[in-house]
């Protein structure tokens, strides 16, 4: 991977950055994303935003060996306190737990005023993005999954709006797995969810023998639910 070819994940990221945008991207390390999209043109202006000094440094070499220092601020700061009025107006958050992303556009929500658009690339845990966007008001607009080296990446898009819109009634289940993305359904989507049913349904098997008690009953009943509602949305 290098600034002028992504990996297959980032290359999706990217394909959600709306033309002209100025972007924000925290946790850049390399800053491969933002080089990549002002390089293609399809972003005037970026901050490389990190939390640590050796992906800093090595965002700021990037950017000073192509040259563009001019269209790309590398600024170290934890999550989005990189980020000052007026700067961006579209965020992108890549290969960190969905966690982490989370507690970074909770902590940094004060920031979020001027965005438009948010691009999330959880490593694990889509569930906990997909719950905070519901209840601050950012409508999911898109939904992307893919495997690349053997690991299942998902990509949510997320715009200001109505954030019940893309829900039915089958609120948990789409919480849990996405609701575009089980419109879609798709390889990558039932190679990751048969595997989740499957490492339940050994968990499962070791409560089994394990002596009853409220904990690993309330754990039976939950990994049963979770098995439950991703076998009823497999096609
Ligand atoms: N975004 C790149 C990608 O997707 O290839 C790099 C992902 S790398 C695995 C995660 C990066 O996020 C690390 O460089 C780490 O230092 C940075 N990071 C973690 N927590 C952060 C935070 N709170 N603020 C800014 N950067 C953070």
């Amino acid at each position: 991977m290098n600034t002028e070819k992504l990996s297959e994940r980032l290359e999706t990221v990217a394909r959600f950055v709306p033309n002209g945008s100025k972007l924000a991207d925290i946790g850049s390390d390399h800053a491969y994303l933002p080089c990549y999209l002002v390089k293609k043109g399809i972003v005037p202006f970026a901050i490389a935003g990190e939390v640590v000094l050796g992906p800093f440094e090595s965002a700021r070499g990037h950017v000073e060996e192509e040259g563009l220092s001019d269209k790309i601020i590398v600024r170290m700061g934890d999550g989005l306190d990189v980020i000052e009025p007026g700067d961006v107006n579209c965020i992108s958050i890549a290969g960190m737990g969905g966690a982490l992303i989370t507690s970074i556009l909770e902590r940094g929500k004060e920031k979020l005023g001027e965005i438009v658009r948010l691009i999330l690339q959880p490593n694990i845990s889509a569930v906990t993005i997909r719950k905070w966007l519901l209840e601050n008001n950012w409508q999911l607009v898109e939904e992307e999954i893919m495997e690349e080296d053997g690991k299942i990446y998902e990509i949510l898009v997320a715009e200001k709006g109505e954030p019940h819109k893309p829900y039915t009634s089958n609120l948990e289940t789409e919480l849990l797995l996405g609701p575009f993305l089980m419109q879609k359904q798709g390889e990558a989507f039932s190679r990751k969810w048969k595997m989740e049913a499957h490492n339940w349904q050994r968990i499962l098997a070791q409560l089994e023998k394990a002596a009853p008690s409220t904990e690993t009953t309330a754990k039976r009943q939950e990994l049963l639910q979770w098995i439950n509602r991703v076998e009823g949305a497999l096609k």
